[in-house]
């Protein structure tokens, strides 16, 4: 059995809370409801204060939220409505300056917990996710275990891939396998974009055909003990790689390459994106690469740190990222390449395989 976790995350958070000034937090956002209890339903509010952690959910969850929760929190179930029941269990307590997550409530929910309790209500950001951001042996394990189920996928998948075929038909193969193989759900939609669409960093998956000669991204994800890989690998279908499709991969390759090498906790993230950036960059196609380095990897599929060129934030220790620099020419077409990287103390560690080679399947 792995070690729980729960109580030493909530301890941390109570520090978290002492040092805002806070007598509690009102947690909306379901991943932190998870990581802090265990809880992986779908309608639940969390109440944190020095002296208890309160699960308040619905009856569709009268049994489960017990069996999940265990003893990391008390587990309430309203028949009704959660909200009462959360205005219920705040009037029986001393009032107190409650946080909530700004990031996660709706002004309509901020303004009705406003009218639940007698004390100020406080926003703040990202308090939960800068603990999720650290990240413990077995979550960093979860996650080598997703990339290793994502790219045994891609692996399978490969030799069935054909030209003629849709971007939907290769995503189905591709997202058939990773459940096969067990992801517990796919984090993202799974993005196949072939010839110019990939130079859409955000292609939606269509019904074009593949044609020969053209560029195919897939950037697809798996999720194993709710933990998320994040993949994408770019090939050529039905013909080598021309000149130009060759540079621009090799390009891309040396810049990731680069960064998984470099990156290191502690470092500001606008450093880390520079690590790769300034690869492309030199070479004149700086314009090309309009997107952050990468992201934090872990219940969520986006999440702190994020690997951007603005921002100064250290990178934590013990964080996941993803390294997925790519370069786009719109018309033309685009090669990202991601993996996922843990920022140990030590250096870092690739967790996906890094098996970037241009794949030309002819
Ligand atoms: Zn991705
Ligand atoms: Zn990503």
């Amino acid at each position: 059995m792995p070690p729980d976790r729960r109580s030493e995350r909530q301890a941390a958070l109570r520090v978290a809370l002492g040092a805002e000034g806070l007598d509690g937090l009102l947690v909306t956002h379901l991943p932190n409801i998870r990581y802090l209890t265990g809880f992986t339903g779908s309608a639940a509010v969390l109440l944190v204060r020095e002296d208890t952690t309160i699960l308040i959910s619905d009856f569709r969850y009268a049994s489960q939220a017990p069996l999940e929760v265990g003893a990391a929190a008390t587990v309430e179930i309203d028949q009704r409505s959660v909200w009462e029941r959360l205005g219920r269990v705040l009037a029986a307590r001393a009032a107190g300056r409650l946080g909530i997550e700004s990031h996660s409530l709706t002004v309509r929910d901020a303004e009705r917990v406003s009218g639940l309790t007698r004390g100020p209500v406080v926003p703040v950001t990202d308090l939960v996710e800068g603990l999720r951001a650290v990240k413990s042996p077995e979550e960093v394990a979860a996650i080598r275990a997703a990339a290793a189920l994502a790219q045994d996928s891609l692996a399978e998948v490969l030799p069935s891939i054909r030209v003629g075929q849709t971007e939907v038909e290769v995503g189905a193969m591709l997202e058939g396998a990773l459940r096969r193989r067990g992801s517990e759900w796919h984090p993202f939609p799974t993005i196949v974009a072939s010839g110019a669409r990939s130079a859409l960093p955000h292609a939606r998956t269509s019904q074009k055909a593949v044609a020969a000669g053209e560029l195919l991204l897939l950037d697809f994800g798996a999720q194993v003990d709710g933990y998320c890989a994040d993949l994408t690998r770019t090939l050529v279908v039905g013909a080598r790689a021309d000149e130009r499709q060759r540079t621009v991969h090799e390009l891309v390759q040396t810049a990731q390459r680069r960064a998984i090498e470099h990156l290191r906790p502690g470092m500001p993230a606008r450093e880390g994106d520079a690590l790769a950036r300034d690869v492309i960059t030199s070479r004149g196609f700086g314009d090309a690469f309009g997107r952050s380095l990468g992201h934090g990897l872990g219940l969520e599929v986006h999440e702190a740190p994020r690997l951007a060129p603005t921002s100064e934030t250290p990178l934590p220790p013990h964080a996941v990222v993803t390294v997925e620099p790519g370069v786009y020419f719109p018309g033309w077409g685009g090669v990202r390449l991601e993996d996922d990287v843990y920022l140990g103390p030590n250096g870092t560690e690739c967790l996906s395989d890094g098996r970037t080679e241009l794949l030309e399947l002819v």
